[in-house]
This record gives structure tokens, sequence and C-alpha cells, in this order.
């Protein structure tokens, strides 16, 4: 009866996703995020979807986050006249900056620098790794290669250079113009695509506050350049992603689970939120049955004690969309129950500055060893429910908020379910009896279950949580009867 999922699901949109029905069905099955990526369609589409899914959400009563994806400074190839070419291995072949219909000789690249990063003899990876090409020359233009690793390449595929040291800038003029769309649709989360450094986190923040827009950011963890300055790219941003698609391409495949490990270990050491993204039900846009061993991907993130597990083409333009979900959903849960849950043994040794930190620690500390039902947490900003569902207790988190924006934002957490609830008092009794009957509506305790509440005195003040109280659900809503 209480909360059945822990870890979230982010699902891309795409054409496959666009009909209303599907969309509906995909929210019914235990989608929590919605990812738009500005690497594709246009931002009349974005808008649309974004209007869909909020329209969906509001009906069903759910709290759907939406997160923007910039493309960033991705390099990709430009159009062939029918689409593709099919590159055998040994064959010459040309990227040209100035060539505009791509045929079996040449194709057109949508990043003219790119001929200052590379010389003869570097690598370069297309299609994520699945073409791959070796540099013979580069004249003016055109860089001219040889193909190591053959296959069908497709319009606007993306080029990786193995190593890094790729040196376009973090935003584009498009990145720009797209914080400014995200921001008119009121996206939750907006991911920087190949931040190197803290620098290009604050930048995309900046951009992002000027247009008025208060989503958090997300940095994707995709380059040699950005793993250096992991400790400085963690501090500047709200969560990462482990973007494993662009990642393994740079710092070769073998190299990522390791990386997955330590980046949501020190993303999670450092109250900030993990994304484990791409291919994780790769073969399910074309299969309404996942592999075993993409099963068994899923899982170990979710052991790994990631936030959320992330679909891409998977939902954005496969034919099982909502079964993918549903795949996922059951995956994550098994995983879970297997989860240990014990607080870190260096808990007890940590100091907090914070009134409202140290409440959320105390209110987990004692759920976790009076074994309550749940923990609900009264608050504005959700940053008790960051706090608490950090540490894995176990025991499960709600947020009660008026707030529909944090309910949003929260809906990303691993551990934390939303709750709405008016606030409308300044009387704690009262209040107190209200988080009981939001809890009892929602169906996620009983009369009678013990759990811990946390408070904020005055009520209704942001980063004011100073109160922690053991509550038997329905002690309070008879005292107010
Ligand atoms: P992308 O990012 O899907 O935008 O490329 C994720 C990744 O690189 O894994
Ligand atoms: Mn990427």
């Amino acid at each position: 009866m209480l909360m059945t999922r822990q870890t979230k699901i982010v699902a891309t949109l795409g054409p496959a996703s666009t009909d209303p029905v599907v969309l509906e069905k995909m929210i019914s099955a235990g989608l929590n995020v919605v990812r738009v990526n500005f690497s594709h369609g246009s931002a009349d589409e974005h808008i649309g979807r974004v209007r869909m899914v909020r329209e969906i959400a509001a009906r069903l009563h759910k709290d759907i986050a939406v997160m923007a994806d910039l493309q960033g400074p991705k390099i990709r190839v430009g159009l062939f006249e029918n689409g593709f070419v099919q590159l055998d291995v040994g064959s010459s072949f040309i990227l040209d900056a100035q060539c505009k219909m791509g045929n079996q000789d040449r194709v057109g690249l949508d990043y003219p620098e790119l001929v200052n990063d590379v010389k003869a003899g570097d690598t370069l990876l297309l299609d994520d790794g699945k073409i791959v090409f070796k540099v013979k020359k580069v004249a003016g233009s055109e860089i001219h290669v040889e193909t190591l690793v053959g296959g069908p390449l497709k319009n606007r595929k993306g080029i990786n250079k193995q190593g890094g040291g790729l040196s376009a800038p973090a935003l584009t003029a498009k990145d720009m113009e797209d914080i400014r769309t995200a921001v008119a649709f009121e996206a939750d989360y907006i991911a920087v695509s190949f931040p190197k450094s803290g620098a290009d986190m604050y930048m995309a923040r900046e951009l992002t506050r000027a247009a008025g827009g208060h989503a958090l950011m997300i940095a994707k963890i995709e380059r040699c350049e950005a793993l250096e300055n992991i400790q400085e790219l963690i501090k500047s941003c709200d969560g990462l992603m482990v973007a494993r698609g662009d990642l393994a391409v740079e710092i070769g495949d073998a190299a990522v689970p390791a990386e997955q490990k330590r980046l949501i270990r020190a993303a999670r050491e450092h109250n900030k939120l993990t994304i484990t993204a791409t291919q994780m039900m790769e073969s399910m846009i074309e299969s309404p049955v996942p592999t075993r061993a993409e099963v068994s991907d899923v899982a170990n993130a979710v052991l790994d004690g990631t936030d959320a597990v992330m679909l891409s083409a998977e939902t954005a333009a496969g034919k099982f969309p909502v079964e993918t979900i549903m795949a996922m959903s059951r995956t994550c849960i098994e995983a879970e129950k297997s989860a240990k849950s014990t607080l870190d043994a260096d808990f007890l040794n940590r100091k907090f500055t914070r009134v409202d930190q140290s409440i959320a620690m105390a209110a987990l500390f004692t759920a976790h060893h009076l074994d309550v039902k749940a923990i609900a947490a009264l608050t504005q900003s959700g940053s008790t429910a960051l706090w608490m569902s950090r540490l894995n207790c176990g025991v499960p988190i709600f947020a009660l908020t008026p707030e529909e924006k944090t309910r949003r934002r929260l809906s990303l957490y691993r551990d934390v379910r939303t709750v709405m609830m008016q606030y409308e008092t300044e009387d704690r009794e009262i209040l107190l009896a209200k988080a009981e009957k939001a809890l009892l509506d929602a169906k996620v305790v009983e009369m009678g279950d013990l759990i811990v509440i946390t408070i904020g005195e005055p009520i209704g003040k942001s980063g004011g949580t100073n109160t922690m109280k053991i509550v038997r659900i329905g002690e309070h809503i008879g005292q107010t009867q």
C-alpha cells in the first residue's frame, strides 16, 4: 500500500510519444519525468508535447516534471540525399563543412571548426561509436577519413573524438534560444550537454535565471574533461546525468560501469541528484521485451543508488513506449527489494550547519531506528526531502506541499513521493490533522500507523523546518474534530 517504486523513471518524448492516448498510458505506467530533447524537433513540437503532458498529469492527479535537455555543442553530420549511406570497412569518406547535401563520397558538418580540432591519426566515432573513422588528412574545409568500422550512416548522427579535446563552447546560440523556450514552458529541470567545467554550468544557470526560469540544473557527464573537473561540476549543479552514450565514446565503453558507480556515490555525498541514461532498454525500440542484460543494467543502476533511470529512443521513437516503462518499472521494484537499507556508517559523525538539515537528519535517524511506516516532510522548497532522500534509510518519504512546482521537481528524487496539501492555517494542531488526513486520502498510511513528521514554525515559511514530531495517524484528526 505504501510506495511501490522508489527509483524514478525519466522518459524522452518524441514522435512515438506524441499521441495523447499513448502519453496517458505512459504516465499511468509510471513515468515520473519527461525529457524534452532539443537535439531533435522544433520548439513548437516541444511546447505542444509539454502542454499535453501537463494536461494529462493534471487530469490524473500526478506530479510529472519536465526536463529540457539542451543539444549542446554536439557535432553532427548533415543530411544525405537518400537519408543515409552505407560505409564499408576500408572505404574513404570526407567530412566537409561546405557540403550541403551528402552522398557516397562526403557529407556536411554543422560545426565548421571541427577541422581545427582534429589531425591525421585521430579516431572519430559516429553514431555513439557504431561507425569509426581514422583521420587521414585535413585539407581546408575537408576532413579525409578511412572507415575502420562500417555500417549505415544516417542523417544528423553525432561525431565524437576519442580522448576528448573538442574546443566547442558548452552553450551554443541555439542552446541560449532553447533555454528561453524551456523557461517559457516552465521546465522543472534543464540538462546541459557536454559541460567541461563548473563555469559552463554557472553560465547555463545564469542564462536561465536571467530569462526568469527556476529550473534545477543537471550536468550531463559525457566528456573526458568533465571527469577531470568532476568536483567543481558536482558543486555547480543540482544533479548530474551519467550520459553513457557520449561518455562511452570519449573514455571507452569498458570504463563506464565503474565511472557510473563513482559518479552516483559522489553526487549523493554532495546532496545532488543522479540520472543514469542511455541504452538502458535499447532493444525495446524494436522488441516488446527487454534482454536479460538490459534488465540487469537497470537493476544495477538501482543498486548503485541512482535517483532515476532514463529512456531515450525507447520512448521517443520506439515501437513499445508503454511496455518499456512497464518493464523498467518492474525491474526497479524487484531490485529495490534486494537493496540494503542501512544508514551510511559515517552518518553519525557528520556535522550540519543548517537547522532544517539537522531536523531532516534527525527524522531520518528516528524513522530508521523506530521502524515507522513513513516520514512526512511538510516542505515549501523540498530541501528537507532532498536531504532525507540522499541516505538510503528504507522508509518512504512523503513530501506534503501546496507548491505545485516543488511537487513536480520532487518527482525525480529517489524514495520521495509527493502529496498535495494546502496549509491555510498557522495552528500547528490543525496542520498536523490536515497532514494526517492528506496521507490517509492518498492511501499511503492507515489509522494507527506510526510516522515521523517534520514541520517549520512559524508555519509556511520556506527553509524554516525546525520541528520533528512522532505521530500516530488519527491522533490529531481526533483532537481537532
Ligand atoms: P544524449 O545524452 O542522448 O543527448 O546524447 C545522453 C548520452 O550521451 O548518454
Ligand atoms: Mn550525449
